[in-house]
């Protein structure tokens, strides 16, 4: 991901802050997936600051399979651990539908918005979305 594109998202989501005393992949590697997911990104992070867990970190974000994998650590009560563990999963499905390159919902024929090519126009692109936050 675009480092530009990275630091808004963890001014704008404390959850996406990297943290280089604690060792996992996502504080050593970040994201590892195209722009084109920071829609749900956003997303996730807002839908994580809404259940009532005691701690919260992000272990890795991920592209697998054409897929978003996100690896959590989550302690609170076992309700909302389950309930962080499922998004997960929701937008691991979510992203089945979502360009990684340019962020369009995919169709059968999906052609990627030109912004794809230029490494401005992402940003400028992703700043609406974080703003709009
Ligand atoms: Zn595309």
């Amino acid at each position: 991901m675009n480092q530009e594109i990275e630091k808004l998202l963890a001014d704008k989501f404390p959850i996406y802050q990297r943290d280089e005393n604690i060792p996992s992949c996502f504080n050593y590697w970040g994201f590892e997936c195209g722009d084109g997911w920071i829609p749900l990104l956003c997303d996730f992070a807002d839908e994580v600051n809404n259940l009532n867990l005691n701690h919260f970190r992000i272990e890795q974000i991920k592209e697998k399979y054409f897929r978003l994998i996100i690896y959590i650590d989550a302690e609170g009560a076992n309700s909302d651990i389950a309930a962080a563990e499922d998004l997960t999963h929701l937008f691991e499905v979510q992203s089945m539908t979502r360009c990684e390159r340019c962020g369009e919902p995919k169709s059968k024929e999906h052609k990627c918005n030109e912004r794809y090519k230029d490494p401005n126009k992402m940003l400028e692109w992703a700043r609406e979305i974080i703003n709009r936050k």
